[in-house]
């Protein structure tokens, strides 16, 4: 028995914030605010602010770039 993987931290994919894409209004704005409001303690924002960033199409405009 080795005890390699005894005490292994669980994963903390939640802590994992998603980046603003660059050109993105949307996004820019929301980070803008998340990193506003996170020295209040509002964790339900920035939460809230992380799910704008990541379900966000990221549309930069009309022309090229649907980075998803
Ligand atoms: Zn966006």
């Amino acid at each position: 028995m080795s005890s390699s993987k005894a005490s292994s931290p669980p994963a903390l994919h939640s802590n994992l914030e998603p980046v603003p894409v660059s050109g993105c209004l949307i996004c820019g704005a929301a980070a803008r605010h998340r990193e506003a409001i996170r020295p209040l303690g509002n964790t339900v924002g920035v939460h809230n602010m992380n799910g704008i960033i990541r379900q966000h199409p990221h549309r930069v405009t009309d022309g090229e770039g649907v980075a998803a």
